[in-house]
């Protein structure tokens, strides 16, 4: 059984019909799907689809994208989410440079008030982190929290190794099954540390690449772990699961 720790179910096209797609997860083996938030609109979507899935688990936050948006009250209203038993996470937070949506120094303090949160009521954290380590990296630091999910990870092999040593686990999107150079990088990094997850919509793995991902392609990314470090789909799915289930308390 593998959990896919992070899929937008609660963004378009999925939000308005999401049964589908719950569906043909199920029927691909993939029990557990974490849905992370990117503001508070997004957050109250995915308590509602953990109120009507039993397979889905909530993150809720705000995105470094929508933290010009977020408003004076804006963890209050993320602190009282955290009393629902399917909110297992806040996420998606951190800092992208990238793209620079919202200004650097708004990004930090929504992502630092957002860190303060978990460690203070003890959820683990869904870092999005883009073009961004030392900030990232200096923040998490600075609040001496490492209980985080590197999403979508992007960055390279130090900064892996710097952000496993404090304790932080790793995950890859549907990119490992085509990109050389992160295969090159799984290949250096303990599989027990590494989650699976698709970014739905995005990032759609081969061979569904240019389509529209879904939950149900995780099992792509299971696929490529399995290549790279010679063990079997069963063994990928029991230990990514395992990672998961502890990692969020799920
Ligand atoms: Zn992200
Ligand atoms: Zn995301």
């Amino acid at each position: 059984m593998f959990t896919d720790t992070h899929a937008h179910l609660n963004l378009d096209p999925f939000y308005e019909d999401v049964q589908p797609y719950i569906d043909r997860a199920l029927d691909a083996g993939v029990s557990k799907i974490i849905v992370p938030s990117i503001d508070l609109i997004t957050s109250e979507r995915a308590i509602s689809l953990a109120d009507k899935y039993d397979n889905i688990f909530a993150a809720v936050g705000i995105h470094p994208h929508d933290s010009t948006d977020a408003s004076d009250e804006y963890l209050h209203v993320l602190e009282e989410m955290l009393k629902h038993p399917k909110v297992c996470a806040i996420g998606e937070i951190g800092l992208d440079y990238f793209r620079d949506y919202a200004p650097e120094d708004i990004q930090k303090r929504i992502f630092r008030g957002q860190i303060e949160l978990a460690k203070d009521k003890g959820y683990p954290i869904i870092i999005h982190n883009r073009a961004a380590d030392a900030d990232t990296y200096a923040i998490l630091e600075e609040a001496d929290y490492f209980n985080a999910q590197f999403h979508c990870y992007g960055s390279d092999e130090a900064f892996a190794q710097k952000v496993l040593k404090k304790g932080a686990l790793i995950s890859f999107t549907g990119v490992v099954t085509f990109a050389k150079k992160v295969k090159e990088l799984v290949k250096t990094l303990p599989l027990e540390k590494l989650m699976i997850e698709t970014d739905c919509p995005w990032m759609a793995p081969i061979p569904h690449r240019g389509k529209q991902n879904e939950p149900a392609y995780v099992v792509e990314v299971a696929k490529a772990y399995g290549d790279i470090f010679n063990v079997s789909l069963d063994e990928i799915a029991r230990i990514t699961t395992n990672t998961a289930k502890m990692f969020f308390k799920i």
